[in-house]
């Protein structure tokens, strides 16, 4: 669990990590002899350092809120948690802008909602799945998409809220898989007896039961981030891994 420290007097925030505490190796120019040369780093005490005698609080980060709108694995993503002092809510934003460049924290007063956007089911892969599991007795393209079209109405019927989310992770956190309910699987039923009959509808229903859980039948919401911010605080912004000796340097041209 990572640490958070918000200095209140300045308004900037420190994220203690692991990695903060690993020296750093350079070479030493002077004496290629000795070639490389340990440097130890502690940026927190850094922090602290810059921060002494300032009012400094602990910030929580809250459980299961990380969110981003790009996947876990995309390395210049910008990724929000939501965070508490106890009494207010923060938002930390966390980016870089290229691969290379060092994270960046930015502490935001407020909290984020998440705002449905669309919800389908995936025509394609089901289209694919039923060409594959119906080989033996193909159904005409006709009443592929008769099928298609009721999972296109049923849709119109769906109350998120009402639904339960699939098991397993998707890799883009705005993307959530949803199960359909009952009632969902009653009017699938009830509309599939229209468009296939005897061992056909058979075929279709069992082809529903193995799909509906954590198959093709999934209900996919999309999201969106929506952010509010509260507009009587600013923004506070610290880049970590600016060493010592650059932040002075940065601050005497000022
Ligand atoms: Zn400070």
């Amino acid at each position: 669990m990572n640490q958070v420290i918000h200095c209140i007097s300045c308004d900037k925030i420190f994220v203690r990590t692991p990695f903060d505490q690993w020296p750093e190796y350079r070479l030493d120019q002077n004496h290629p002899a000795r070639a490389i040369q340990v440097m130890e780093k502690d940026d927190f005490k850094l922090f602290l350092e810059d921060h002494r005698g300032h009012q400094l609080e602990d910030l929580k980060i809250l459980e299961d809120s990380y969110i981003s709108e790009k996947p876990y694995y995309e390395p210049t993503k910008i990724s929000y948690v939501k965070a508490t002092n106890g009494k207010e809510s923060f938002v930390i934003k966390k980016f870089r802008e290229k691969i290379k460049d060092p994270l960046t924290y930015q502490l935001i007063a407020g909290d984020y909602s998440l705002k449905c956007i669309s919800i389908e089911m995936e025509e394609e892969p089901i289209s694919k799945q039923i060409e594959m599991e119906f080989r033996e007795r193909p159904l005409s393209s006709k009443k592929v998409a008769s099928f298609l079209k009721v999972c296109r109405h049923l849709i119109e019927m769906v109350d998120l809220k009402k639904l339960e989310r699939a098991p397993g992770e998707s890799t883009r956190p705005l993307e959530i898989y949803y199960k359909m309910d009952d009632f969902l699987l009653m009017y699938l039923l009830r509309n599939c007896h229209n468009i296939f009959k005897g061992e056909e509808y058979l075929e279709m229903e069992r082809f529903i039961h193995r799909h509906r859980d954590e198959g093709v039948l999934l209900l996919k919401a999309t999201y969106k981030i929506n952010l509010g911010e509260k507009q009587e605080r600013k923004k506070r912004t610290v880049i970590r891994s600016i060493p010592l000796e650059v932040k002075k340097s940065i601050e005497k041209k000022k």
